[in-house]
């Protein structure tokens, strides 16, 4: 039921203007017109692209205290912070990251009502069943729900309307357009995504290694829309900004997925079964280092720092059927100077390199549902968790490439979501999602925590943009 509408308080134009059409966007949206407010959504997408990265996504990361429908044991909250703390280093806002992980063990109620329904987990190298609840249908379903109830919900929706800039007065929000068009709106939540669909701009951030743009070799795993339009407009505009522009999420993905939308099907996720070599078939970082829903989003960063921005990733027969396969098959072969030759790397470094590995690696018993005791002695990098031989054929490899998810550069917002201008927060212009992710990751990731942080932040955002309008209308009824 919503409550009173705000906008027969008010001349008629909308309450509250949403930027972006991802998950972030439909959670403000719906609740800032379940507050009351009309609400119009502009995305800059045609409607059968629709959701940008949201669309990809599969899970949201859930603190809980016992077992729930879909997830296991518990979550406590300490647990949550603490995950959060050690993947970013300490490079949050444990106020903000507090905010989120307390938003995530209640908001799955409003989700459903909205129309989500959640699977357990899909079983594969990430051992998520007690932290991370799926979405039925994947994001794709997710926000199909959420476009079907904004809809019955009366909120406006426009396809292919990007916003290219901003009117702002005294920190507030005024007006937005497309074009020459001219949008109006008494409060705005802006939740049009990162950067990362911007190539220019990630060359910018990147730079060049030997005359080469690192970031020419990066492919994009979601969606092509999120140019950052608005996050520059609002950097050049004065808002407060957080994390650099090189903090991402990225994943080493399979070099033969396309440059967009990829999405989920590309990762390969049996890097912690076997080995990663360069193109000089020489290891570079420790596979086994941690469970790999807690360390798959560095390794886009590590394959982009090595000559060429490719690695290798390799296993044997022994781990077929431990991880979930990528849509394309991978290389194959019954020998290694064999798989070499078809990966075209140097056959004698490459079988050296193999043969260090197989030496140096401690017969443990092998559980990879915990950080077992198989592990190298004497090797650099070491490899501390999962080290088995390599030595039964066949052998498998997937060459890598940096798949970047999503871009950290965000502007900074308060638990009210509002965005700051030379540390003062704006009192109708609100950011969520990865816009502001950054707010929370400064740097790595776990699993699930983006579509925590969209759906935690755009519930505030819009209920915080409805209530901007309540107090505007009380004080000019006053
Ligand atoms: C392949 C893949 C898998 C992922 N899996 C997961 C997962 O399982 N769990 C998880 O938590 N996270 C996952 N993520 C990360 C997750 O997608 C993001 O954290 C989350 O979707 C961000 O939501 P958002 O609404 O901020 O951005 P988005 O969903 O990207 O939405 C941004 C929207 O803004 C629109 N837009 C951009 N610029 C403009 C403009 N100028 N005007 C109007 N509209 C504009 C875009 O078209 C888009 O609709 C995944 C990401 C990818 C790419």
């Amino acid at each position: 039921m919503l409550n009173q509408d705000l906008s027969l308080m008010t001349a008629r134009k909308y309450d509250v203007l949403v930027i972006g059409g991802g998950n972030a966007a439909l959670c403000a949206a719906l609740t800032a017109r379940e507050a009351g407010a009309s609400v119009l959504l502009l995305e800059s997408s045609p409607r059968e692209w629709r959701g940008g990265n949201s669309q990809h996504t599969r899970n949201l990361r859930c603190m809980h205290e016992a077992p729930q429908d879909v997830l296991t044991d518990a979550y406590p909250e300490e647990e949550y912070w603490q995950d959060l703390k050690k993947v970013t280093g300490g490079i949050t806002n444990e106020t903000l990251a507090r905010l989120v992980i307390r938003d995530s063990s209640h908001c799955r109620d409003w989700m459903r009502r909205h129309g989500v329904h959640f699977q357990p987990s899909l079983s594969g190298t990430l051992q998520l069943s007690r932290t991370n609840a799926f979405f039925l249908g994947g994001g794709k379903a997710l926000l199909n729900a959420y476009y079907r109830s904004a809809g019955q919900l009366g909120v406006q929706i426009r396809y292919e309307a990007p916003v290219d800039r901003l009117e702002l007065r005294d920190r507030r929000f005024v007006a937005a357009y497309i074009g020459s068009e001219r949008i109006e709106a008494r409060a705005c939540v802006v939740a049009s995504g990162g950067f990362e669909s911007n190539r220019e701009w990630l060359r910018e951030a990147w730079g060049q290694i030997d005359g080469q743009w690192i970031a020419d070799n990066f492919l994009i795993r979601g969606t092509r829309f999120n140019m950052g339009v608005l996050l520059k407009f609002l950097i050049d505009a004065g808002a407060d900004t957080i994390a650099d522009p090189t903090q991402c999420h990225s994943v080493a993905i399979d070099a033969r997925a396309p440059l967009y939308d990829g999405g989920i099907c590309t990762r390969v996720d049996c890097v912690s079964l076997g080995i990663v070599v360069n193109k000089h078939a020489a290891r570079f970082y420790d596979e086994g280092e941690d469970f790999w829903p807690k360390r798959y989003a560095i390794w886009g960063g590590l394959v982009a720092r090595q000559p060429g921005q490719v690695a290798y990733s390799v296993i044997d027969a022994k781990a077929i059927g431990r991880f979930m396969p990528p849509v394309f098959p991978g290389e194959k072969a019954k020998s290694l100077p064999e798989l070499a030759l078809r990966l075209g790397l140097d056959e004698r470094a490459f079988v050296s390199t193999l043969a260090n590995y197989n030496s140096a690696c401690r017969a443990g018993t092998f559980d990879h549902a915990v950080l077992d005791d198989c592990h190298t002695e004497d090797l650099t990098p070491p490899k501390t968790h999962w080290a088995r031989p390599i030595d039964t054929p066949p052998f498998y490899a997937y060459a890598l490439k940096p798949g970047i998810t999503f871009t950290y550069l965000g502007v900074k917002v308060n638990e009210q979501a509002a965005v700051h201008f030379s540390g003062k927060a704006s009192s109708n212009l609100f950011a969520a999602g990865e816009i502001m992710a950054g707010n929370v990751l400064g740097k790595g990731y776990t699993a699930g925590v983006g579509m925590a942080i969209g759906t935690a932040f755009g519930r505030i955002a819009g209920a915080q943009a409805a209530a901007a309008i309540l107090e505007d209308a009380q004080r000019a009824a006053a």
